[in-house]
């Protein structure tokens, strides 16, 4: 069986970043970290072996008992930079630029007098870091949540991690059911996500099946894995090594490897090993080496509601 690793995958510098920083931080029991630094249990669990608190991301507006908080990656809205600043807490900030770009290219739209438009994923913690300082506002998370909107002037921005196929068709859409609007579109997605999408959109017309690492709650990985399916290549999604299994990929010629933004690329390489040692005795199958169908995305334990 052959691998065929994505051309690109795996942390993206918001990320690696982000882990430079906490590494360097001299007393973790005295930092308490906003939420998920990176949504990667086995770094997760690193954290707090090392003395972090963590802040879970639906209780991050309870007070932290530290003198010092960390903001994440996917950043926070100002309004809670301030309520952290006037509680007196030190402030370590990691939130990426391209999350920060994002932010204020809405807070430009809403300065304009437009009614801001979201596209991503409602509760996100990037997406509440945004919309938190804005008065009018919607997040549209597909092409059904898309309305006629009461505003003569409309701003759309997008989660940074928003597959670019999906943010057109919902612009699309905005644009229809509100032709007569004053429409500006900020394209916000980064890009370490357009390259890894883009990178993904080739390695699926070479495969027979993709596993993909990540985070269960990582929305850049369940994205990759959502692509899969949209083009009828069953996915695994895995979050380590020790998650597979080789009666998985009985049948499959070519496998592709990807990963989201928070897999460390040590867990990549396990990922990459493990699979050598599972599929090396597997026979090729003759004939198509393609296999599509839920059906098969059953066999490999396929959950995509659970991502
Ligand atoms: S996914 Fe993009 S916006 Fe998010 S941390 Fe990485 S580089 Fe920054």
């Amino acid at each position: 069986m052959k691998i065929i690793r994505a051309t690109e995958m795996g942390m993206c510098f918001g990320v690696r970043d982000a882990l430079q920083i906490v590494n360097e931080v001299p007393n973790p029991t005295q930092v308490t970290i906003h939420g998920e630094l990176v949504h990667n249990p086995r770094v997760i669990h690193q954290l707090g072996v090392a003395g972090f608190v963590q802040a879970s991301e639906v209780n991050r507006d309870e007070a932290a008992e530290t003198p010092v908080v960390l903001i994440t990656a996917h950043g926070v809205s100002d309004k809670e930079r301030s309520r952290l600043n006037s509680s007196g807490k030190q402030l370590i900030d990691t939130t990426c630029p391209l999350v920060r770009r994002a932010h204020d290219a809405a807070m430009k739209l809403a300065a304009e007098g437009r009614h801001v438009l979201l596209i991503g994923k409602p509760g996100h913690v990037e997406v509440q870091g945004i919309v938190e300082d804005l008065d009018r506002y919607d997040v549209v998370p597909n092409v059904d949540a898309v309305k006629r909107y009461d505003s003569k002037r409309i701003g759309i921005v997008c989660q940074t991690t928003m597959p670019s196929h999906l943010l057109d068709q919902i612009r699309s859409e905005i644009a229809a059911q509100n032709s007569e609007a004053d429409i500006r579109f900020v394209d916000t997605v980064c890009h370490p996500t357009k390259r890894r999408q883009a990178a993904m959109q080739d390695l699926v017309q070479q495969v027979d099946a993709v596993v993909v690492v990540g985070g269960r709650n990582s929305n850049n990985t369940r994205r990759l894995a959502e692509l899969c399916q949209e083009h009828n290549v069953p996915a695994v999604h895995i979050t380590c090594a020790e998650e597979l299994d080789a009666v998985w990929f009985d049948g499959f010629e070519i496998i592709g490897l990807t990963a989201g933004t928070s897999t460390l690329d040590s867990t990549i390489d396990a990922v990459h090993d493990r699979l050598e040692q599972l599929t090396g005795g597997v026979k090729p199958i003759t004939g198509s080496a393609r296999v599509s169908g839920s059906g098969v995305e059953q066999h490999l334990n396929v959950n995509f509601s659970q991502t």
